[in-house]
C-alpha cells in the first residue's frame, strides 16, 4: 500500500525514532509499503518517519526498482565507518521542490538486520553512501537541510514556512 509522505515540518520528521524489536507480519507489511512508497514517489530512499511510524527502519534503492536485486532493507541501522567527501546536488521526498549541495561521505559501512531479524552488512560508494548517511539521518529527525549552514538553510526553511502560510505545503 502506498502510504502518505509527510512533509517537513511535521513532528514526527524531526523526533528520533526508536529501534525494532519485533519482527514480525506487521513489520513485513511496513517495508513493503515502504517500498512501494518510495518507488511511486518515485525516489531513491524512504525512512519510515517519512510516512509517520517511528522506527528504525529504512528503504533504499538508488535504481529506482529499475534493476532487481538493488532494494535494501534495513532495520536498526547503525552506520559503522564512513570516508570521504562527496559534494552533490540533494532532494528529499518530505521536501519536495528544494535541493541542495550537500557534504557526504564517499564511502559507508552500515550494520542493520533484515526484516526477520538476521544481522546483514551494506557497504556503499557514493549515491548508495549519500542514501544511507540521507535516511540515517532520518531516523535522528535530521533531514539534509539540518546539514547546511546559516542562509543556506534559512532560505529553504523561510520558502518552506511561506509555503505553508498560504497553505500549499
Ligand atoms: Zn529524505
Amino acid at each position: 500500500m502506498i502510504r502518505p509522505i509527510l512533509r517537513y515540518g511535521d513532528a514526527a520528521l524531526h523526533a528520533r525514532a526508536r529501534p525494532v524489536d519485533t519482527f514480525d507480519q506487521a513489520l513485513h507489511q511496513l517495508l513493503s509499503d515502504m517500498a512501494e512508497t518510495m518507488y511511486a514517489a518515485p525516489g531513491v530512499g524512504l525512512a519510515a518517519p517519512q510516512i509517520g511510524v517511528l522506527l528504525r527502519v529504512v528503504v533504499i534503492d538508488v535504481t529506482v526498482g529499475k534493476k532487481r536485486g538493488e532494494l535494501h532493507e534495513l532495520v536498526n541501522p547503525v552506520l559503522v565507518s564512513c570516508e570521504g567527501m562527496q559534494m552533490e546536488e540533494e532532494g528529499c521526498l518530505s521536501l519536495p521542490g528544494f535541493n541542495a549541495t550537500v557534504v557526504r561521505p564517499t564511502r559507508a559501512v552500515v550494520k542493520a538486520m533484515d526484516r526477520d531479524g538476521r544481522d546483514i552488512v551494506i557497504e556503499g560508494t557514493d549515491l548508495v553512501a549519500r542514501a544511507l548517511q540521507h535516511e540515517l539521518d532520518h531516523l535522528e529527525g535530521s533531514l539534509f537541510v539540518d546539514r547546511l549552514r546559516g542562509i543556506r538553510r534559512d532560505v529553504i526553511v523561510r520558502k518552506v514556512q511561506k509555503l505553508r502560510r498560504a497553505g500549499k505545503w
